[in-house]
């Protein structure tokens, strides 16, 4: 992206009159949208011992706190005068954390995404190394302690130590471990004070202690061979493989269980071949334990993870082997697409329509367009897959920049489901359910089949309603019902997080007519339980699977087959396999046909597909069934008769003659504030600046659409507003954003409210 030029040629000229001099220009975390220029620290200037390249970490002062910096840049011009310049207190780093290329990137990512470079930077480091703990990566990969019997404590007669009765207990609860032994956590769940005890036993050799890597070495089983890839399956590996060293983007379209997975797992093995690492990009809901154990079963090396549920400690342990090398097969979710890997020959993202990809909160990326932007500069190919391509990427094959490759036939013996729509006009509901649903679960049920229950919408009731005067649970903070849950006894808002007990009388009328209104998840476990009284059933939200390990064996509960009805959200709808489910109910599509946000279809679609998917997957035939009041809606036809790919193009049609993306490029400017004036105020003021820079600099064909109050205008207690920039080039766009930014940044209005940029939005509101 290029600068406009007159900011161009001051800077060289204050440039030229600080030079023959070294200065270090650097990333500070800090909300501001630009690096600082420091001094070297003094004791390098006189020769010190650290070199100081880009991607060392150093510690400096900035305003009145001390903060651990990047170095983006060593160079010998400065724009800020020389009584202004600061010397950097400590240089931290023997060597780069990031190559040349990743800092190009970490740029790149900054300037694209109009976010400070700064923060853009923190959220690339693991969070030990944006602390002053220089110890750190030394001691990234320092194994963990591990307690086990050794040979002669295996033999021992557990009697021979019946006076301490201590040792004994401890003596048997390392007998009971597994070969692999125990760490200090799993000793303090069962004995307090327990070390001088052990020190004991090792004193006397019946127990060893060593340390174990924080990478989990590989089983030691030997790899098992993966199926003989068919056709379609084969003409993938193969047109990818010869990528292997060069930028190229593929998207891989195959519906679930069309065997993608193997497909990437036979790329993997020839990167390997090639003594190159992978990384592996996947959802966050996708990364399922299931999954590990594919590759771990499939690859001898070690396997770096990384997710948001790790500890400080494994996230730098996982970072820093990727970074070593140590770690060939990388895989992680969204922010590991900054990951620094040495040897990187492919990156593999699974899933590439999920929305989790987006962040959509303070450095508001793409790890999807992060990814394909990594392997352009990396020189290396990027694998797409999915069920259900979003339109982008869709568009971008449709264009020739990415390569389509389509799975279409279900991999082994699986068919495809068979999806049908129940007109619930008129029926009679209970709790959100027909009768038509109900018995088709009867009949699965009875088949000896599971059946899954899907509802995107957690809680007991999408809210309250008193029958008497027609009062709704409003939230008081936001434009928002309260979502009625914990067996109608609470209301929460989902928006805010505020909740409070749910009131007995309306505080209108003081009738004690209240009723849940719609149904969520809650609601309908609840009902089917008193339905299927003899059927186990679990249900599956954020609300039950908060505990860690929660999900898990929950899932377990149906792979065993104790529990045969599952209900509920998208959790359910991505990358679990439930082989013996053989009709999937999707309970209430109805919002998706009719909403404000025009990607609103598009993710109905991919929800229906992907839910559907998990249906019928082993050799028993899957059937789905939605409930909906608008069974002729064009889109829902076009989906059920033709397939996603129709319902794709259709959609991209739509796109194409409403101006909207992927076909036009878009930027969403959005500011909130307590006063409820101040956001359009400020929009406003934004606006007229755009349209000053626009003329000056000759920017043509940026649509300034707005300002206008949000879709949900109040939440959280404060007012928000929306001003959307739309154009059918990319290049104008990003020549305003970066001059109008900066003015914002400096307005008196844009520190009254908070504002920030959303380049390719992917919610609207
Ligand atoms: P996807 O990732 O597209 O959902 P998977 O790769 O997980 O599909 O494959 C679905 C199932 O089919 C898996 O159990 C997998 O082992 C099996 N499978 C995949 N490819 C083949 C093949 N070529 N021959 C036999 N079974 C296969
Ligand atoms: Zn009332
Ligand atoms: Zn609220």
């Amino acid at each position: 992206m290029s600068i406009p030029c007159w900011r161009r040629a001051r800077s060289d000229k204050v440039a030229r009159m600080f030079s023959s001099k070294t200065f270090l220009h650097l990333a500070v975390p800090s909300p501001l949208r630009r690096g600082f220029d420091y001094l070297p620290p003094t004791e390098v200037e006189s020769g010190g011992e650290k070199e100081l390249l880009p991607g060392i970490r150093v510690r400096v002062s900035f305003g009145r706190t001390t903060v651990i910096a990047l170095v983006l840049e060593v160079k010998d011009t400065t724009d800020v005068p020389a009584n202004r310049l600061k010397s950097v207190q400590a240089v931290l780093d023997d060597r780069p954390l990031f190559s040349p290329t990743m800092i190009t990137l970490l740029k790149w990512a900054g300037a694209y995404y109009q976010h400070p470079i700064g923060e853009v930077v923190s959220n690339a480091l693991p969070g030990l190394l944006r602390q002053d703990n220089p110890e750190a990566l030394s001691t990234a990969l320092k194994g963990v302690r591990v307690w086990q019997l050794s040979d002669t404590g295996r033999e021992l007669d557990p009697k021979t130590l019946s006076r301490a009765p201590r040792q004994v207990a401890l003596h048997q609860l390392l007998a009971n471990a597994s070969e692999a032994g125990l760490v200090a956590k799993q000793i303090d769940t069962v004995q307090t004070h327990w070390r001088p005890v052990m020190a004991k036993l090792v004193v006397k050799a019946l127990v060893q202690v060593s340390e174990r890597s924080c990478l989990p070495a590989p089983s030691g089983v030997p790899p098992i061979q993966g199926p003989k890839l068919n056709d379609a399956q084969a003409a993938a590996v193969e047109h990818i493989s010869k990528q292997l060293g060069r930028f190229a983007v593929s998207l891989v379209d195959g519906v679930t269980g069309s065997g993608k997975t193997e497909v990437y797992l036979s790329l993997i093995d020839n990167v390997l071949a090639r003594d190159e690492q992978v990384l592996v990009l996947v959802p966050e809901i996708g990364l399922t334990p299931q999954l590990l154990t594919r590759f771990r079963a499939r690859f001898a090396v070690p396997i770096a993870v990384l997710h948001s549920g790790l500890s400080d400690r494994e996230r730098l342990c996982a970072w820093q082997s990727a970074r070593e090398g140590d770690a060939p097969i990388v895989i992680g979710t969204r922010s590991a697409v900054f990951t620094p890997l040495p040897r990187l020959g492919l990156i593999i993202l699974d899933e590439e329509h999920d929305i989790s990809f987006k962040q959509q909160e303070g450095f508001r990326y793409s790890a999807r367009d992060v990814a394909i932007k990594r392997a352009h500069f990396e020189g290396l190919p990027v694998v797409l897959g999915t069920a259900t391509p979003s339109l982008e990427s869709l568009h971008n094959a449709q264009q020739g920049r990415y390569s389509l490759l389509l799975l279409r036939e279900r991999a082994g013996a699986a068919s495809h489901p068979d999806i049908a729509v129940l007109d619930v006009r008129k029926q009679p509901m209970f709790d959100g359910l027909s009768s038509a649903l109900v018995n088709a679960m009867r009949r699965h049920l009875d088949a000896g089949g599971q059946v899954l229950v899907f509802l995107n919408r957690r809680g007991y009731a999408p809210t309250m309603l008193c029958h008497d005067c027609g009062w709704v649970a409003k939230c008081q903070r936001c434009d928002a019902n309260m979502t009625l849950f914990n067996r109608e006894t609470r209301l929460r808002c989902h928006h805010c997080g505020c909740e409070r007990p749910a009131a007995k009388k309306c505080p209108d009328c003081e009738s004690t007519e209240l009723r849940p209104v719609g149904a969520g998840t809650e609601r309908l476990e609840q009902a089917l339980r008193r339905e299927f009284p003899e059927t186990g059933i679990i249900r599956i939200d954020r609300d039950t699977t908060r505990r860690k390990g929660a999900m898990q064996s929950l899932l377990e509960s149906v792979h065993d087959g104790t529990n045969r009805i599952l209900v509920g959200t998208q959790m359910l709808a991505k990358g679990h396999h439930f082989p013996d489910v053989t009709l999937v109910g999707i309970v209430d599509i109805d919002q998706g046909l009719f909403s404000a946000d025009f990607r609103a279809t598009e993710r109905m679609a991919q929800l229906i597909v992907q839910v559907a998917g998990r249906a019928g997957r082993a050799e028993k035939p899957g059937q789905v069934l939605i409930q909906t009041h608008h069974p002729d809606h064009p889109l829902l036809q076009v989906l059920l008769h033709q397939g996603y790919a129709a319902f794709a193009n259709a959609a991209l049609e739509e796109r194409r003659l409403a101006q909207l993306a992927p076909h036009h490029y878009m930027a969403l400017l959005r500011a909130e504030a307590v006063d409820e004036h101040l956001p359009l105020q400020f929009l406003e003021h934004a606006r007229q600046l755009a349209e000053v820079l626009t003329r000056s600099f000759s920017i043509n064909n940026v649509q300034l659409l707005g300002p206008v109050p949000a879709p949900m205008e109040r939440r959280a207690g404060r007012v928000r507003a929306q001003l959307l920039l739309q154009t059918a080039e990319r290049a104008p766009l990003h020549h305003l954003l970066e001059p109008w930014l900066q003015q914002l940044e400096r307005s008196k209005l844009g520190r009254k409210v908070r504002w920030s940029i959303d380049v390719d939005p992917q919610e609207m509101f």
